[in-house]
């Protein structure tokens, strides 16, 4: 386990009170660690979380060829430029009921989609390319079984030999990595492991995040409303943004700026959780105690961060060994009980700014990737989308701005964005408007009308 001390050492230019998107991003992923144990799942259970082992596909899907098509299945080597193709129907086809017998060359087989293909065939034609019709002379006998009674025609130069045939594992073959240790297993992720009869698998169990908000003028939910308070939103987003990520929650509510119940909120969270989020309290001058206590109970820098909104942050850890007293809410058992994986060691602190844009933009920007790789998870930052600015935006070069933006589809079909009003870092319902991002860079100067700018869409991320 690095400390602070040594992560910023390690760090080009590490100066904490300017400190680049880049390095903060670059910190945090040298400082935070995977969870290293592990639970068995069944797919219904998995959505979300992240695979801990690879994946090897215990079988061929599909298991044998078969048909793309409701058609005709015949060997394709009879196929010739120039002229159409007559065929005798032989037999049927169905799903999950295979044709049998073997198919003599002029002859056919009618066949539906993902019906295992005939011996010796290896094309399909569609249905609706066929004439039919029926056998010119008297019905000749079904000696071996085959029905007989209609002919089709395939037209000349339709078709080439191989077309409208699912090879055998041309979705994965038998042997070959299907998913990934580290995958978030998405929709997709688990229909992949039912079709290759797959029914448990192993997961890194889920993290565990405390989160709190902090200042005196901030009111919980239910609290008369008094003069200079305001409600507490930030547990809110804080709450949606990690069950989002399926993190599990502990929500340690608002607290109040005095020393023993700050102290007694990041004992709990230290023993419960890995990760530890609190809102306020981190800002430059700030009269209270929040940041002392950061100080007290843990190995935590302050940074000012060349961005906009979110310039404040703590980041470190919250260490057991510092935590001498045992106040009195904290129940012993969950204090004490070292049986706890996310008990050992100390839990990660994210100490982020007060004000509620700046508290997503913050999570966004850095604590999601964190936690991401905290959860064991491989995958990155969601790929930023070019969109042209429908508006000229005033940027200073030298720090990393977020703008709340909304993002459309011009009738070129290309995207393009808005940013949604007031900007001010407070102004909550700007990131409700908004559906994405714009994301101005640390070097990037003013943006002019019709500039192409990134965005980063919130879904997929909140
Ligand atoms: P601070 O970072 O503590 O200086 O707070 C910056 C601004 O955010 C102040 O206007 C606070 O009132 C506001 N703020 C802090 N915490 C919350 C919260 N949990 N919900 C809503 N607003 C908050
Ligand atoms: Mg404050």
């Amino acid at each position: 386990m690095k400390t602070i001390d040594s992560i910023a050492a390690e760090l080009e230019g590490y100066d904490p009170q300017a400190l680049s998107a880049t390095t903060v991003s670059e910190f945090l992923s040298r400082l935070v660690e995977p969870v290293t144990n592990q639970e068995e799942v069944g797919i219904f259970q998995a959505l979300g979380r992240v695979l801990a082992h690879d994946v090897v596909s215990p079988i061929s899907v599909p298991p044998h060829d078969n048909s793309a098509m409701d058609g005709y299945a015949f060997d394709g080597a009879q196929l010739a430029p120039q002229a159409p193709l007559n065929l005798k129907v032989v037999g049927t086809a169905l799903a999950g009921k295979a044709w049998q017998g073997l198919v003599a060359p002029g002859e056919c087989v009618k066949i539906m989609t993902g019906a295992v293909m005939p011996t010796g065939l290896d094309t399909v034609v569609p249905q609706e390319f066929v004439t039919r019709a029926p056998h010119p002379g008297p019905l000749p006998q079904a000696q071996d079984g085959k029905s007989g009674g209609e002919y089709i025609t395939i037209p000349a130069g339709l078709l080439q030999t191989g077309d409208n045939r699912r090879k055998l594992g041309e979705d994965l073959l038998q042997g070959q990595p299907a998913l990934q240790k580290g995958e978030l297993l998405m929709p997709a992720a688990l229909g992949l492991l039912a079709s290759l009869g797959i029914e448990k698998i192993q997961v890194w169990r889920k993290l565990r995040v405390a989160y709190f908000s902090t200042g005196d003028e901030i009111l919980s939910l239910g609290e008369a409303p008094r003069e200079g308070a305001v409600f507490d939103s930030n547990r809110y987003t804080v709450f949606g943004l990690l069950t989002r990520l399926g993190c599990e929650v502990i929500d340690l509510g608002v607290v109040r700026d005095e020393p023993a119940l700050l102290e007694a909120a990041f004992v709990r969270a230290a023993a419960e959780a890995d990760a530890i989020i609190t809102s306020g309290g981190v800002s430059v001058g700030e009269a209270d105690y929040t940041k002392a206590m950061m100080k007290k109970l843990g190995d935590v820098a302050f940074w000012k961060i060349a961005m906009r909104p979110g310039r404040p942050m703590a980041v470190g850890r919250i260490l057991k060994d510092k935590l001498t007293s045992s106040p009195r809410d904290i129940s012993a058992s969950s204090y004490q009980n070292n049986s706890n994986p996310a008990a050992s060691g100390a839990a990660v602190l994210f100490g982020l700014p007060g004000n509620p844009v700046a508290v997503m933009v913050t999570f966004l920007a850095f604590v999601r990737p964190a936690l991401l790789q905290m959860m064991g998870s491989k995958s990155d930052a969601p790929p930023l989308l070019k969109a042209r600015s429908l508006e000229a935006i005033r940027k200073k070069p030298g720090r990393t701005e977020y703008q709340r933006g909304t993002v459309s589809t011009a009738p070129d079909g290309s995207l393009q964005v808005k940013t949604t009003g007031n900007q001010g870092s407070g102004v909550l319902s700007s990131m409700v408007q908004a559906n994405g991002l714009i994301v101005l860079h640390h070097t990037q100067g003013n943006v002019a009308l019709g500039d192409e700018v990134d965005v980063m869409m919130f879904e997929g991320a909140i």
